[in-house]
């Protein structure tokens, strides 16, 4: 019996982990981040970070897909380490990651978010291996008063990161305020 429900909480786990990463996945995000929203919401700002490496199909034709796997590896560990303890990092699918931050606004998010930027640019260059260029695109979006809408604040930070995009990638865009 309790085997069982052990084996079945190990495969539930399992359901919302990406393999490649260790981080949470899509899936996983929903139903944590929902929780963390949820937490302490009224008293505390929340932002969310969208990320897209950038020209990472380009990064797959020049060094190999090993070698993109590694690069996301690489960009999920520094994420990991730059985002803080409180933050929930999860690996949206392909090359896309997410970072729910609570306790920051928008001018404290902005700065996790240069500086995982950064870091990842510079770990990528000097990675074991030869170096990579490697460069992230970054949308921001302040969690509203409401809270609970998780699906619009990532729609939110979608739009900022498709700006970011268009304004010559390698940087961080923050969404109006909603
Ligand atoms: P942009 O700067 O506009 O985001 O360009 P991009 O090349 O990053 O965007 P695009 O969506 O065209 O390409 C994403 C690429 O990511 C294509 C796909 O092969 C690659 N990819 C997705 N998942 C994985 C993966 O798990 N491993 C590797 N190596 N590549 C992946
Ligand atoms: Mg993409
Ligand atoms: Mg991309």
């Amino acid at each position: 019996m309790l085997v069982r429900e052990e084996a079945q909480a190990q495969l539930l786990a399992a359901s919302r982990t990406d393999f490649l990463t260790g981080l949470a996945n899509r899936q996983g995000f929903f139903e944590q981040g929902a929780r963390m929203l949820a937490e302490r919401a009224a008293e505390r700002p929340a932002a969310l970070l969208a990320f897209d490496l950038d020209h990472f199909k380009s990064i797959n034709d020049r060094h190999g897909h090993a070698a993109g796997d590694a690069v996301l590896a690489l960009f999920a560990r520094v994420a990991r380490d730059a985002a803080g303890p409180e933050a929930l990092v999860v690996r949206l699918g392909g090359e896309e990651f997410a970072a729910l931050l609570p306790g920051r606004g928008a001018p404290a998010a902005r700065q996790v978010g240069e500086e995982i930027a950064r870091r990842f640019a510079e770990a990528a260059a000097h990675r074991d291996g030869p170096g990579i260029r490697a460069t992230v695109s970054v949308g921001l979006a302040e969690a509203g008063p409401e809270r609970g809408d998780l699906p619009a604040l990532l729609s939110a930070a979608d739009r900022a990161l498709y700006r970011a995009k268009a304004a010559g990638r390698n940087r961080v865009e923050v969404a109006a305020a909603a």
